[in-house]
Formats: structure tokens, sequence, C-alpha cells
């Protein structure tokens, strides 16, 4: 039987009852300008005040450490570009990042090569873990900043993010994450992981599109982004998405309670794993267990990703090939190459994420389903009878 079965997290996640219904009143009632000196504004203020103290507490950090912006591209595009050109003017104008990032950062870092900084991009082992040998030999007093990615959002490897911060700090350079996919994934506490900057977004946690966060460490300063208005400690300006703020700390409240259920969450993605590589010229993508809880990640030889899923889309499976962002070009992932997958190899490859929400029923289907496509695909692809005909004469 047909099901639907929503295995695309890392691209977004839906909003939940919980968010939803602690939106509600300030859309309704409390829908006043935090900035407004009348009772409307103060009510809106407190409610601001409030939810920042709460995300403090999720983090273990302070409240005044906490900034919001419109989403997880911004706060990575703020903290690159804010850092260096703070940076800039003590000289230090080299960027080193991984060539595993999200384009955000990328684009960011690409960008600013062409206004004069030198970036190095630090490569990654097979399963896509920083190099950090490398990294060590990389940055030098001239760095102003190392940007690595807590989690990475297509093949779900997690980064040894405390020693890469070690190593930025050992020459003077700023620590700056993207913790977009490892937020809800790992738990976070600021005051022991001494990143100087921390990003997020509320829509893969269950929080609405539009809304991200910048942790940034108290005595950094880095450069604004946008300027105008007073708000966010006059770093960030724009009157405040008050319903989404609420929405994203509630949801961050959420994800830190739910942490301890990721045990099941990552039993079921080991069964999918287990089930997809049992597939005949198939293969892991990442690393085996230090992994996002959700992800899986499988390459698949002699066939196309994108082939793979239109077909399990009509089956009612919702998946992706990669990065939501990449799907629109036709280049293989920039993430597969960098961990050394041939290109041939790197078109065929399917990340699914799954949620709490995922059920057994539909692990199963997705496998069945998979395995059936691909062998599908496969009985139409000239290459995989010439794979038949050599297996046949051996
Ligand atoms: C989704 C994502 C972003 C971008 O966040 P938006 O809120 O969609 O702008 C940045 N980095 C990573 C790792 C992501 O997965």
């Amino acid at each position: 039987m047909k099901r639907f079965v929503y295995a695309d997290n890392a691209a977004t996640t839906p909003v939940s009852r919980e968010v939803i219904e602690a939106m509600t009143p300030i859309f309704e009632t409390s829908w006043g300008n935090p900035s407004s000196l009348h009772e409307k504004g103060r009510e809106a203020k407190d409610i601001l005040d409030d939810a920042r103290e709460r995300i403090a507490k999720v983090f273990n950090c302070d409240s005044s450490e906490i900034y919001f912006t419109s989403c997880g591209t911004e706060s990575d595009n703020w903290a690159i570009r804010g850092a260096a050109m703070r940076m800039k003017a003590k000289g230090k104008t080299h960027i080193v990042t991984s060539a595993i990032e999200h384009h955000a950062v990328l684009h960011t870092c690409k960008a600013l090569e062409k206004e004069g900084f030198t970036v190095d991009y630090v490569g990654v082992d097979a399963d896509g873990i920083v190099n950090l040998d490398e990294l060590r030999s990389l940055v030098t007093e001239k760095t102003a900043l190392v940007t690595v990615m807590y989690a990475n959002n297509e093949v779900g490897t997690i980064e040894p993010i405390e020693e890469i911060v070690e190593i930025a700090h050992a020459k003077g350079a700023l620590m700056f994450t993207d913790a977009v996919q490892a937020v809800g994934n790992v738990d976070i506490d600021l005051s022991k992981l001494k990143v100087d900057m921390l990003s997020l977004s509320g829509h893969k946690i269950h929080a609405p599109k539009g809304i991200g966060m910048l942790y940034i460490r108290k005595g950094v300063v880095i450069n604004n982004l946008i300027e105008g208005g007073g708000q966010e400690r006059r770093k960030r300006a724009g009157t405040e998405n008050l319903p989404y703020i609420v929405g994203l700390c509630r949801a961050l409240e959420i994800a830190k309670e739910n942490l301890p259920e990721l045990d099941e969450v990552a039993k079921k993605r080991d069964r999918l794993i287990e089930g997809l590589t049992k597939i005949p010229y198939s293969k892991l993508n990442g690393h085996r267990t230090l992994r996002l809880a959700g992800n899986a990640n499988v390459g698949f030889e002699f066939i196309e990703g994108e082939s793979l899923l239109l077909w399990l889309d009509i089956a009612g499976i919702c998946a992706s090939t990669g990065s939501a962002c990449s799907t629109a070009s036709l280049e293989p992932s920039h993430v597969l190459i960098a961990m050394g997958v041939p290109h041939e190899k790197a078109h065929g490859s399917l990340r699914l994420t799954i949620s709490r929400e995922t059920t057994d029923e539909d692990i199963d289907y997705i496998i069945e389903n998979v395995t059936s496509v691909v062998e599908k695909l496969r009985n139409m692809s000239p290459l995989w009878e010439d794979v038949v005909k050599r297996e046949q004469t051996v």
C-alpha cells in the first residue's frame, strides 16, 4: 500500500504543534514592537527578554551572547563577514574553512576572496572528517577566522569541533561553527565548547522558516552586517520577529528535552542503512558512528540519484540526493567529491533524513521501495548490462 514518508528533515522540518501554540498568542495579542515605550511595546519587550533568557539556559550561555537573525544563511554571512572585516583592521586577512561547508559559508568565503582575503579549504577524509593535521598546518598568525561546520548536512558526519577550536585559538584566530544541523542532534554546552560564534536555524528544528540565531561569545567583537535601528544591542537592525523568536525558543527547549530519544532515531537509521547497503554495489557515505542520528546517505553505482528521487516521490517518499540547494544544478555534490567519491559514483547518492516521527513501518517501506527502484533503474542501464555479463563470466 502507498504511504507518505517524509525523509528529508535536513532540508526542512514541519513546524510542531507546540511551536505553533507558543507563537499564536504573540500574533493574536502580544504583537507590539519591542522598541515602543508604551504598554504594548513593553509587553513585547518582556516576551523578547524572556525568550532570550530561556535560550541562554538551553545552551548554558549568557542571554547577552544571543542575537536573532532572519535565517541560518544570514547568521553564517554575518559571522564570517563580520569577523573578517573586524580582523582585517588588525592585519589578518586569511580565512580557513572546510571543503564540505554549506554554500552559505562557502559562497561567503568566495565573495571575501574577491575582496582581498585569502581562503584555504581544509580537506576531509573518506568519512568526511576534517583533516586536523592539515588544519594545523594551514592556520597561522595571519588567520582571522577558522570556520568549520559542526555537522554536515549531506552525509551527517559530526566534526571534532573541540580540537578545531584549540587549533584556531592556538594561533589567535576566531572560531565559528555552522551548527544548523547539529542543534537538536548534539547537546551543545557553550560554557564548555569554546567556539567564538555559532549559528543555527529555526526551520531545521521544527520552528518556522525565516528565523535564525547567532551566538557571539562575550568579548568577541565583529562588524555589523545589517545596519539600521538599534535592535539586538545595536548589532543587528530590524524589528524583532517576535512570534518566530518565541517559536524558535520553544523549538530549542523541546529539542533539548528530546535529546535522550535520539538513540531510538539512531536505531531506526541503522536499520535503514543496513537494509539499503544490502543492495549490491551500494556504499554508506559519511562516518559510520560519528553521524547525525537521523541521517542515512547511501551511494548506488550505475544509477542517477535524480531518477531514483523521482521514482521514490511517486511512491510517496520524500528524499534528496544531497543538499536541497544543489538540486537545481546537476553538479555532483561538492561534499562527496571532497570525500574522494569519484564523479560517476557521486551522482548515484541518496540522502534520507528521518526524525522521531518516522515509524518502523516507514523504514520498511523505504527499504522495500529503494531496493525495487534501484533494480528497475539498473535494468534500464547499459552499464548495468555489462556488469551482469561480467559477473556471469566469472
Ligand atoms: C539549512 C542550512 C543552512 C541555511 O539555513 P537557512 O535558515 O535555510 O538559511 C546553513 N547551514 C547548514 C548546515 C544548513 O543545513
